[in-house]
């Protein structure tokens, strides 16, 4: 199959035949259809983040399920899918209270496949490493069967796959980490894909001021589109000031979807008492958040992360694609455009340089 492999960081992804492995016992293998081109890619291309070399990166699919493995009970041949690079064992102390999305950051081993056997992924019989489980830029994927969720055939591929990370990332956290409650204020920092999921999710979910916060005045219309009432240009005024003056005093609750440690802490100091922020960006290794200890007391403001949108996939995903249906969640006006597998350079190119009009760029395979 044809996958674009990443050989060093920043270069441009190249073309090639990869070898992929027959299903294992508990191994799905999904030939895709659509695959969204996310940040958390830039941030392994551009070698912020360590990857090994070569891999093919990409993390956010959606296909059809060609074969299983001889234990596997969750999907069958001929299933469409959405991919999700957070699968869960179901036995551990995480899955068995409900907070499934860290699993696989503590029992990671369960969903990869050993050093003594074959791996998934091979260019002339060198191994090519795969990236979060997944490495959906490629024409198949093999992966554990708990990293797939089998959803209504009438949905359209190329907004499905968004659902597998970026949706689920911002909306998740707005449902299930910050639960957002109706009539409450809300600030997201960052309206690229993941910001614009979280502004739609906290529409959703009936908050009545949702201040959207970017440096790109493009990017602040979209957020309009996606729902919120109020828009905020770091560039030009003081966030932390503009939002404390907006809401009298700050926000309930605050989003951080960049990455930076001043964002992070921007949203931290635009909470009202008892506010919380949640960070959802990926910040580098080495950078440490700083916030004036003591107004953790003085104030009950509270910090806290979020990975994957504190996601219970197999149950969300469905949900999220009812309120697709009924014009809620508004993935038509996420994807900005549409490539083959030889624009995903072009297309990481941009999200590296912030274009202010790319939401998300989805990679769409003939059908
Ligand atoms: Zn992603
Ligand atoms: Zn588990």
């Amino acid at each position: 199959m044809k996958a674009a492999v990443m050989r060093a960081p920043n270069a441009p992804l190249s073309i090639e035949d990869v070898t992929i492995s027959k299903p294992g016992p508990r191994e799905v293998l999904v030939r895709l259809k659509a695959v969204g081109v996310c940040h958390s890619d830039v941030h392994f291309w551009d070698g912020n983040f360590p990857a090994e070399l070569p891999v093919i990166l990409g993390h956010e699919s959606a296909g059809i399920v060609e074969e299983v493995g001889s234990m596997v009970s969750a999907v069958k041949p001929g299933d469409h899918v959405i991919s999700i690079l957070s699968p869960f064992c179901g036995t551990c102390e995480y899955c068995l209270t409900g907070h499934m999305s860290v699993c696989h950051t503590v029992n990671k081993d369960q969903f990869q496949r050993q050093p003594t056997e074959a791996p998934r992924l091979a260019i002339k019989g060198e191994k090519v490493g795969q990236f979060l489980n997944l490495s959906s830029f490629a024409e198949q994927i093999l992966v554990h069967e708990n990293a797939l969720c089998a959803v209504d055939k009438d949905m359209p591929m190329d907004k499905a796959c968004l659902i597998g990370c970026g949706v689920i990332t911002g909306v998740g956290s707005v449902f299930h980490s910050a639960k957002v409650e109706p009539g409450s204020t809300v600030a997201v920092l960052g309206c690229g894909g993941v910001g614009l999921a979280a502004i739609n999710g906290a529409a959703i979910a009936g908050a009545s001021r949702i201040i959207a916060v970017d440096l790109s005045d493009e990017k602040l219309q979209m957020a309009v589109r996606f729902g919120a009432t109020d828009t905020v240009n770091p560039g030009k005024v003081n966030a932390i000031e503009a939002v404390k003056e907006l809401t009298k005093g700050g926000v309930h609750y605050s989003f951080e979807c960049v990455g930076l440690k001043q964002t992070a802490e921007q949203a931290y100091h635009m909470l009202r008492p008892r506010g919380v922020a949640t960070v959802i960006g990926m910040i580098s290794p080495g950078v440490n958040i700083e916030i004036p200890g003591i107004e953790l007391l003085a104030t009950e403001k509270r910090l806290q992360g979020a990975i994957m949108g504190s996601n219970r996939f197999r149950v969300d995903f469905p949900r999220l694609i009812e309120l697709y249906r009924q014009g809620k969640l508004h993935l038509d006006d996420l994807v900005s455009d549409r490539i083959g597998l030889d624009g995903i350079t072009g297309a990481l190119q941009n999200l590296k340089d912030n274009k202010g009009t790319v939401a998300r760029q989805v990679v769409v395979f003939d059908q």
